[in-house]
């Protein structure tokens, strides 16, 4: 990962007191591999490396991070400002019924977010209706018709043959039935072409719609960038929907498009489902544009807060299998003190966030603290001790119960032989994450 090499490239650099030329040549090449292997345009990283490179240059590092950290900080900064900076993602939707325009080539996900886009509405409790002006490829009807009725928005197919047409009555079946968004799925083809332009022009015109947004296929790296300026030239765009970043792409698509066109990107699409949407927040892609994650403000907060020698200590004892429970509680404690669970799972990228109860996270580790703060400091160092009678005194001490205080051993337990067999694995370092 970039991070690794980063850190390496940095190395020799732990005590200078600021970047220079010299110190960061490494890394600024490493930044830029790492831009244009994620599909970054070549024009646009070139112009990125000059104004890090002028950020960085005799910059002092901040006492609480190291060179490598401090540079990262800076690229990942001026990544967020090339992606939109803090600007909130929305729709200007004036009009009455609104209209949303898709365009885009065939396969990027027009269809699939026309279907997205409806349900996303549905929820604020909007009645939206798609339309079917995809006359090009019968098929992509059905697609729009079956999509609909799985999220059950009404789909407007007229005659199925003429675009403007169907449109033309879709616009006047949309007033009548006071819907008060209309999603227009238009036709693509797997290259520009005149007639598609003509057809989404006079679409445009007739409409004049709220938001024209391109749905733009992240796999597809450099060519989208290239069609997305096509689009824009001809449509003059609102914005994008970038799709399938579920995948393998890195998203520097996003950065291209962005500088290119200067359009918004609006949306991301993350999945085939219905409910793989998600709104474009810049921050959240310029880690995972370096690979590394949402994980740099976890690393500043880690470096800040919890004390390195502690946490190497209570990993060595881990690995001899000499944690205890006192350990046990350090370690809570030193969570505790990075912040609210909610806000710490946040930052570490490949957690899902559904079905997770923070706040029976949260009011665990207050239990589990109460609980071993009433143990005397040997049924700490031994909890094997612990029997009946010492846990209806505890239980009374840290007003909790006995299947608590059950509940606490056993996972203490199963943490035990656990370290078993992570002592039988070699990098210990892998074990808490070891920050660079
Ligand atoms: P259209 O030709 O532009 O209308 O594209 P479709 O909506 O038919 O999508 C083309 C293919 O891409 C379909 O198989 C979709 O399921 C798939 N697809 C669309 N969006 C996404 C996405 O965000 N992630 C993934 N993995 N697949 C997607
Ligand atoms: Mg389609």
């Amino acid at each position: 990962s970039i991070q690794k090499k980063l850190s390496k490239a940095f190395k020799n650099l732990k005590g200078q007191g600021k970047l220079s030329e010299k110190n960061i040549k490494d890394a600024v090449r490493e930044v830029k591999m790492s831009l244009l292997e994620a599909d970054v345009n070549y024009k646009v990283v070139k112009d990125f490396v000059e104004r890090v490179k002028e950020k960085a240059l005799g910059k002092e590092v901040l006492e609480s991070l190291t060179p490598d950290q401090e540079f990262i900080r800076i690229v990942r900064d001026e990544l967020i400002e090339l992606m939109g900076g803090n600007e909130k993602p929305k729709l200007n939707i004036s009009k009455r019924p609104g209209y949303i325009m898709l365009v885009g080539l065939q396969g990027s996900g027009k269809t699939t977010h026309a279907a997205k886009l409806a349900k996303y509405f549905k929820k604020q409790g909007k009645s939206p209706l798609l339309v079917a002006a995809d006359t090009y490829r019968p098929a992509a009807i059905d697609q729009l018709v079956q999509l609909g009725e799985s999220i059950g928005v009404p789909v407007f197919t007229g005659d199925r043959k003429n675009a403007v047409n169907i449109v033309k009555e879709a616009m006047d079946y949309a007033e009548k039935l006071l819907h008060d968004i209309v999603i227009l799925d238009t036709a693509g083809r797997l290259h520009i072409d005149e007639e598609m332009m003509n057809e989404l022009v006079e679409i445009k015109k007739l409409v004049e719609p709220d938001e024209i947004l391109m749905v733009v296929d992240a796999m597809i790296g450099q060519d989208a960038v290239n069609s997305a300026k096509e689009f824009n030239d001809r449509l003059e765009l609102d914005g994008f929907i970038v799709t399938k970043l579920d995948g393998d792409a890195r998203g520097g698509v996003i950065i291209s498009i962005r500088q290119i066109t200067n359009k918004p990107i609006k949306f991301v699409g993350v999945g085939e489902k219905v409910d793989d949407l998600e709104l474009f927040y810049p921050d959240r892609y310029a880690s995972r544009i370096l690979g590394m994650g949402d994980v740099l403000s976890l690393i500043e907060k880690v470096e800040t807060e919890i004390d390195k020698e502690k946490a190497e200590e209570a990993a060595n004892k881990f690995l001899e299998g000499k944690f205890d429970l006192n350990d046990f509680l350090e370690q809570i404690q030193q969570i505790r003190k990075l912040g609210p669970l909610s806000k710490i799972l946040e930052m570490i990228p490949g957690i899902p966030k559904e079905g997770i109860d923070f706040n029976k996270g949260e009011e665990e580790l207050k239990k589990i603290e109460a609980i071993i703060n009433s143990m005397t400091k040997e049924e700490r160092r031994k909890p094997r001790i612990i029997n009946y009678s010492r846990k209806q005194r505890i239980a009374k001490g840290s007003g909790t119960t006995l299947q608590d205080i059950n509940k606490l051993l056993k996972s203490y337990e199963q943490m035990k032989k656990m370290m078993k067999q992570v002592k039988k694995m070699k990098n210990k370092k892998s074990l808490f994450g070891k920050m660079p």
